[in-house]
């Protein structure tokens, strides 16, 4: 069941499609992490966001003996994860001129393909 939150009410109701998928590299343009280059590891449309592996590292804070959705008890410390964040602060990095650019959609025979503003040339992702 699709989890619903509150803060899509400012996109008016409609999520637009990220056009950044897993895989895809990426540059934070804002944020205590702007400048930092990483990875999408997944994309959240509905919320907006993107996780990218290695950056907006953010720590919980465990008790010991906690449990949580039935699995196994977990020990208590600290543990690192990447916290999602928004995707107008991040840009794709095209492989082909090395800038973070902002992609526009095109014809290649008959299907849609992204391309590159800066450089015009196709970005082509390993899957789909
Ligand atoms: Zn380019």
């Amino acid at each position: 069941m699709p989890r619903l939150r509150r803060d899509r009410a400012w996109a008016g109701g409609h999520t637009r499609a990220l056009d950044l998928r897993a895989g895809d590299p990426v540059l934070i343009t804002a944020g205590s992490d702007r400048g930092k280059r990483g990875v999408v590891v997944r994309t959240l449309p509905e919320e907006q966001r993107i996780v990218i592996g290695g950056v907006n590292i953010h720590k919980r804070h465990q008790r010991a003996g906690q449990r949580r959705g039935g699995t196994s008890a977990l020990q208590g410390g600290v543990v690192d994860f990447p916290a999602p964040i928004h995707y107008s602060n991040v840009r794709l990095v095209c492989p082909h001129c090395d800038r973070p650019t902002r992609v526009k959609k095109a014809l290649f025979d008959g299907r849609y393909g992204i391309v590159c503003r800066l450089c015009g040339e196709r970005y082509e992702r390993v899957t789909g």
